[in-house]
């Protein structure tokens, strides 16, 4: 098989090879040994994805017809539910847990004749930026190995950037797709919240979660968003209509009225030469007739502490459920009473990230703080979706840096969690206000290393974010 390109050309290549589907799968399998050293994945379900790329092969032969995604090699990031194989969440605590059921995104995937191929390595619980707070070892940047991936979809990211499948699912709660699709240099969708069922994805903090796709080209994307996105009687959040996107219904000569944060280009965090690219790159678009504009955006020094106020708040909540009972793993002591059970079990199972979450979550939503913190981050959240409905009345698109720089080196920033914190302050904002967002891979640094544009648009409106990325990645 040659380098994958598309799904498209992709499904060119099965027309006309009735082993199609068993040769790709041998490729990736082969290419997965060949980059092992990557951590990327945490499992390859090997045997079982040559057998359902034989049983596909042989479903070509018979006429039946090709589902969207025919023979197409996903990875899932590991908090992900495949029903019958290990979940863990990156974390020790889920150590031998086995999902019992499907995500439903997993049963649309199948439904549509993909073949999942493994599960990707993630920061633990998806808190991290950087895939270091993974219970299963780091994960490498395959463009510089002296570099992380991002995180926490680190895994999900490499697994496309280093071509060891070719579509792979992350979840972002505040960047967890962008970010590391940025530091990878491919495609990287969150789509806005409401879009893709949540049932069988292990929750984070469920009022930011969001089931997000890697992919190499904007079609591809779109064609997996028009698969797995859609209502579900298992997740009430989930918004009726389909997202109604689909190959051939792009909008090249479009002219879009385009607004970034001026605070967003001018802050001190940034790159310089990143601020430079970027401010270039909007100077080309307007040049080519779109409108673009800085606007003033006073609360953007709000967004990352209220991030972390509400989305610690809401984890400390759903992690409350590892208690060594129901999942996975227990501390081997005897004779504890049980609160002593769950205090070894927790301690012992989580790590260091997590455990500094759940206990800033318990700080802020305690008695004593609760309005000072919770409440008052409640309020910032509702005056950010105020703020963003207003720009979407005059503008189309928004435009940020993903991330205010290229991939951090491996260890730089592990000593210091509000640094780490700080680094997701373009990212959370569209997870703060439930927009869709998407990180295109356009630059390259002189360092070396890959960076792009974050778009964003308003909320249920991925198919005009696919559409101008489409125009932007193909100039
Ligand atoms: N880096 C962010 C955090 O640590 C984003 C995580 C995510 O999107 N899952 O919370």
């Amino acid at each position: 098989m040659d380098k994958f390109t598309s799904i498209q050309d992709y499904h060119h290549f099965l027309a006309s090879n009735a082993d199609g589907c068993s040769i790709a799968v041998q490729y990736y399998l082969s290419r997965i040994e060949a980059h092992s050293q990557l951590n990327a994945y945490l499992e390859v379900f090997a045997a079982e994805a040559l057998e359902r790329a034989r049983s596909l092969d042989g479903e070509r032969k018979s006429g039946v017809t090709m589902g969207k995604l025919h023979g197409v090699i996903v990875a899932l990031k590991d908090v992900i539910s495949y029903k019958d194989h290990t979940l863990t969440g990156g974390s020790r605590i889920l150590s031998g847990f086995k999902a019992i059921y499907h995500a439903t995104v997993v049963e649309k995937l199948l439904a549509e004749g993909a073949i999942i191929i493994g599960r990707n390595n993630c920061d633990e619980f998806a808190m991290g930026s950087t895939n270091e707070n993974s219970a299963y070892g780091k994960v490498l940047n395959a463009r510089d190995l002296t570099r992380v991936p991002g995180g926490s979809s680190g895994g999900s990211a490499v697994a496309v950037q280093a071509g060891l499948c070719m579509i792979s699912l992350g979840s972002d709660t505040g960047g967890s797709v962008r970010q590391p699709a940025d530091f990878c240099g491919i495609i990287g969708l969150k789509p806005g919240y409401g879009r893709i069922s949540r049932y069988g994805l292990i929750a984070y903090a469920s009022s930011f979660d969001q089931i997000g796709i890697f992919g190499q080209t904007v079609p591809d994307v779109a064609r997996v968003l028009e698969v797995i996105s859609g209502p579900d009687e298992f997740d009430s959040t989930v918004a009726r209509s389909a997202a109604g996107i689909g190959p051939g219904r792009d909008n090249h000569s479009r002219k879009y009225r385009i607004a970034y944060f001026k605070e967003g280009l001018a802050h001190p965090g940034l790159d310089p030469e990143m601020r430079d690219t970027i401010l270039g790159r909007l100077g080309d678009w307007a040049s080519a007739g779109h409108t673009v504009q800085a606007i003033d955006f006073e609360l953007f020094d709000y967004i990352v502490p209220t991030y972390y106020v509400l989305t610690t708040a809401e984890a400390s909540s759903n992690l409350a459920r590892f208690d060594g009972v129901r999942y996975g793993y227990r501390t081997g002591g005897q004779d504890l009473d049980l609160t002593e059970f769950y205090k070894r079990t927790r301690s012992e199972g989580f790590g260091r990230e997590v455990k500094r979450r759940i206990l800033l979550g318990t700080f802020v939503l305690s008695a004593g703080y609760y309005d000072a913190y919770f409440t008052k981050a409640q309020q910032v959240r509702r005056l950010l979706v105020e703020h963003t409905n207003l720009i979407f009345k005059d503008f189309d698109i928004l435009v940020l840096p993903t991330s205010p720089s290229t991939a951090f080196r491996i260890g730089e920033k592990m000593k210091d969690p509000i640094a780490m914190y700080l680094a997701d302050i373009y990212t959370v904002y569209a997870n703060l206000t439930g927009i869709p967002g998407i990180s295109l891979p356009l630059f390259t640094h002189t360092n070396g290393m890959p960076f792009g544009i974050q778009a964003m648009t308003s909320r249920f409106n991925e198919l005009s974010l696919l559409q101008f990325s489409h125009q932007m990645m193909q100039q």
